[in-house]
């Protein structure tokens, strides 16, 4: 392999353990010969971050500790390369939705609605009735609930996504953008799956397993438990990938970036408690968002026992786990000002959900983690 002694880094420190840092660990020490040193650190006490996965050790159920992770992608060499580390499972996500009393098909479909509107309704026909429905007045919708009622109109917003969304956010779905809505698709036909990508599933060991894999080399070091302080954590290192909360590195010096929690109230028993992965509770009078019950995410395996969670979202206070970026137009200009600092940092670099502040799924985050390794790769072999 072509490589400059003088430029290839030896010495490489990546903060965090979720998929950014283990894709880059991996990358940067199956590509770089001699192999660098690198360090990884976690203040958690475990790797992969929020897609942690772990055994039950009540029930033995995987669990996805900090909530539902369904991989998907329409990227087949993202899809690889996951795989490549763990066999996948397929699995289907096909969320219901409890609304005023009664179950539907989520998301919104032909099922779904012919079940509110208490019709039998053809796609074709389906179409014209719901463009009856939406709101002719909206141009290019300005927010979440533009969007909605533009394409959806008026009771199928109110039905699955006015409340749902209040909860999960906690602010008007007028104050959001409209592209978190454009996350979900609406079908005029049966197909009940939330995603709509050729490639879905589930790692048939855990996510946890994957990181645990990408990590595993004789150069790779992790620390666990170790809150990394930037001006004395950095000294020594060659290269920094920096994957946490970019507010956080900078000492908040701009404020605070808005972000949105969860908590889980965790419940077991014995058998089936509702029949499927996930339940959405769309009703605003609900205080949970959703129900998971987590064997459901592996049907492969069979367990007596069962273990389910009542999801709740709330504002992150400085305890709490970030796990949403708001992108309200104020934290959007605090961004601006970090990422301003940060790019005059060229021996760091910022990448994945905290770092960017995005809202991205595993894929993306895989994907990108691989491009910036690429990136980095071709500058030190220059
Ligand atoms: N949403 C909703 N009702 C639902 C499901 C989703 O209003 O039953 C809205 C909500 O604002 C949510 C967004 O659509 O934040 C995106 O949903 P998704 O299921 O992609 O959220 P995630 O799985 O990332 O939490």
């Amino acid at each position: 392999m072509h490589h400059t002694g003088e430029k290839a880094p030896r010495k490489i420190l990546i903060v965090g353990a979720g998929f950014s840092g283990a894709v880059v660990a991996h990358e940067l020490s199956t590509s770089i010969s001699p192999a660098p040193e690198i360090l990884v650190l976690d203040q958690r006490s475990h790797i992969a971050g929020n897609c942690h996965t772990l055994r039950d050790s009540s029930t033995g159920v995987m669990v996805h500790e900090y909530g539902p992770h369904i991989f998907h992608t329409d990227d087949l060499e993202t899809w690889k390369y996951v795989n490549s580390f763990v066999p996948f499972r397929p699995f289907v996500n096909r969320v219901k939705g409890v609304h005023n009393g009664a179950v539907y098909s989520l998301p919104v479909n032909l099922h779904t609605i012919n079940q509110l509107f208490g019709k039998q309704l053809g796609p074709a026909e389906a179409r014209e009735f719901i463009s009856s429905q939406a709101d002719k007045k909206i141009g290019e919708p300005a927010n979440f609930e533009e969007q909605a009622l533009k394409f959806l109109g008026d009771r199928i917003y109110r039905a699955f996504f006015y409340g749902y969304t209040r909860k999960q956010w906690g602010c008007e779905p007028k104050e959001l953008p409209a592209s978190i809505l454009k996350r979900l698709p609406v079908r005029f036909n049966y197909d009940d799956n939330y995603y709509s990508d050729p490639y879905q599933g589930i790692p048939e060991s855990g996510y946890s397993e994957i990181v645990r894999k990408m990590l595993d080399h004789p150069n790779i070091r992790i620390e666990l438990n170790r809150k990394f302080v930037p001006e004395k954590d950095q000294n020594g290192f060659d290269h920094v990938f920096f994957t946490g909360p970019i507010d956080e590195y900078f000492g908040f010096k701009h404020g605070r970036l808005g972000y949105r929690t969860v908590t889980f109230e965790r419940h077991e028993g014995i058998g089936d408690f509702q029949g499927n992965a996930v339940l959405n509770y769309c009703d605003p009078d609900v205080p949970w968002t959703r129900i998971h019950e987590h064997k459901h995410f592996a049907p492969w395996e069979n367990h007596e026992k069962t273990v389910w969670f009542k999801e709740f979202s709330k504002e992150t206070s400085e305890k709490d786990i970030p796990y949403y970026p708001k992108r309200l137009t104020e934290d959007l200009d605090i961004f601006a000002k970090y990422e301003k600092d940060a790019s005059q940092l060229s021996k760091v670099t910022f990448l994945g959900r905290l770092a960017t502040y995005r809202y991205m799924d595993m894929h993306h985050v895989i994907k990108e983690a691989r491009e910036t390794a690429r990136k980095f790769l071709a500058l030190v072999r220059a």
